[in-house]
């Protein structure tokens, strides 16, 4: 009963570490790496923005001129 009971708990924990370490560590360090238009690599200050520079011209460029069929995620 106890050595189930351990094991139960430490699969709980190993799971629960597991799921924080996915939940933080991806989501920072892999999204947003590479611009989401065109695959390039980004430079670290153009990732909060997820474009490369061109890619990011573009799509505003395209903002102004179709203000209706600019791209939501930008
Ligand atoms: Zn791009």
């Amino acid at each position: 009963m106890a050595d189930d009971a351990d094991r139960a708990q430490e699969m709980i924990e190993r799971t629960l570490e597991e799921a924080i370490r996915v939940a933080r560590g991806p989501g920072r360090s892999l999204r947003g790496t590479h611009c989401q238009d065109c695959g390039d690599a980004l430079a670290p200050h153009r990732r909060p923005y997820g474009r490369c520079i061109e890619c990011q011209e573009r799509a505003e460029h395209r903002a102004t001129r179709y203000p209706r069929a600019g791209d939501p995620r930008g």
